[in-house]
Parts: C-alpha cells; sequence; structure tokens
C-alpha cells in the first residue's frame, strides 16, 4: 500500500532496483541510508525505516555538516527496505534513470516520543548513525505538497561534537559499501560512466585518468553490495 506509487514508476522486468516486500522491517534497529544519485540531476537520496518502509526525502545539495546551512529535502515516495543496499545503474529511459552510489549508511534513533506526530506536525529531531553522519539532525517541513506535487522540507545539523565546517559530500565522495566512485560504479555495471563521472569530484576524476590502474576492480560476491548481471562495458 505505501509502496503503491513506488512500484507504478518503475518496470521492474527492465530495472535491476527491488520491487519490495520481502523485508518487512529490520531485525533490531531502525535503517539510516543515503544514495548519491547521478539522474537527471545529481541528488542525495536520504532514508529512513519507518513503519516497514524507508521514508525518502531528495536533497539537490547533500547534507551539510555546518548547523548555519539548511538543505532543502523534496519528500518522496517511500521506498522499500530492501532498497538500502540497493548500488548499481538503472537503465536510461527508466525511472531515474543513472548511476546510484550507497553514500552513507548506518542506524537512526527518533528523538521524540512520536515519530508518527511528529511527522504530521512536520519536525522531525532525531540522531543518525552512519559511517560519515552523526549526532543530532532535524527534518523541518516548509511547504505543504500541493495536489500532485511534493513537500518540501529543509534538513540541517544539530549544534553538537559532530559539526563541521568541511563540505563532508567533497571530501567524502565514495562508496560506503563498495568505496568506489559514481563512475566506477557506471564502469563495472554498464552505464554511463561519463554521465556518472560528473557527479564526482573532479580531482578524484583527474587523479583515476592519471593513473588508471587505481580504478578500482569489480568484486562480486560482497555481500552488502548489489550487482547487476548486466556485463561490465
Ligand atoms: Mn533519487
Amino acid at each position: 500500500m505505501a509502496l503503491a506509487e513506488y512500484r507504478r514508476k518503475r518496470r521492474f522486468g527492465v530495472t535491476p532496483e527491488p520491487a519490495g516486500g520481502k523485508q518487512r522491517r529490520s531485525a533490531r534497529r531502525l535503517v539510516y541510508v543515503v544514495q548519491k544519485h547521478r539522474a537527471s540531476r545529481l541528488h542525495y537520496d536520504f532514508r529512513l525505516e519507518w513503519n516497514g518502509v524507508l521514508l525518502s526525502w531528495a536533497v539537490p545539495k547533500g547534507p551539510s555538516l555546518d548547523p548555519a546551512v539548511k538543505r532543502l529535502a523534496m519528500a518522496v515516495e517511500d521506498h522499500p527496505l530492501e532498497y538500502a543496499t540497493f548500488e548499481g545503474v538503472i537503465p536510461e529511459g527508466e525511472y531515474g534513470g543513472g548511476t546510484v552510489m550507497v553514500w552513507d549508511r548506518g542506524t537512526w534513533t527518533p528523538d521524540v516520543p512520536d515519530v508518527d506526530a511528529a511527522l504530521r506536525k512536520g519536525e522531525l529531531k532525531f540522531t543518525l548513525h552512519g559511517r560519515k553522519l552523526t549526532g543530532s539532525w532535524v527534518l523541518v517541513r516548509t511547504r505543504s505538497a500541493a495536489p500532485g506535487g511534493r513537500a518540501g522540507w529543509l534538513l540541517i545539523k544539530h549544534r553538537d561534537a559532530a559539526v563541521s565546517t568541511d563540505d563532508v559530500t567533497a571530501t567524502e565522495p565514495r562508496s560506503v559499501v563498495s568505496r568506489r566512485l559514481l563512475a566506477e560504479i557506471a564502469w563495472h555495471e554498464g552505464g554511463n560512466v561519463e554521465k556518472a563521472a560528473s557527479g564526482d569530484p573532479p580531482g578524484e576524476i583527474q587523479k583515476l585518468i592519471a593513473e588508471p590502474r587505481l580504478v578500482r576492480q569489480r568484486r562480486r560476491g560482497t555481500r552488502a553490495v548489489w550487482h547487476s548481471s548486466r556485463p561490465a562495458q
């Protein structure tokens, strides 16, 4: 039911993304994941497990560790829990076509007693236990969804020991599960490498061009990472 919009937008015979429904909830703790997604535009998909799905927001500029910086987060359709391990290539022409990286992953805990009430009210305080993002954060709704539209929220870091003015999207550009750049994921999974590379820091791509042996080898059988069955280019 909650995944109706997610399923309506996708053709599961074509896209390697999960249809969902296999996993009802996490074993112990609530999953948190950020996926870097070079679709028609680069964005970061911020997802929190709640009520058996991943609540999802598209953050065009990605998260900031600076409490003075408020990042636009557009509410998007709920995703299945299985999506949290998805890293690969959505075929061009399909919904969200492009390269997806698991940019950060971990668990989260609500800082409020009633998450559903907080979501209705439009202010959710929570703590992240990720590899790149930790500490206290808030999502604040600034614009309700117009009919057929999406609600606008802001993702803001709270002041605590984890704040920084460094741009974490620039200093930590690689996958937390495979250590790959977007360009390497596209290369391994048969995607558009040039398009994917446009979402990586130019300095990282320059390093690979200067020293191609640094390109990460494709590894199969890594349980944490999904691999498509499509051959590498
Ligand atoms: Mn996306």
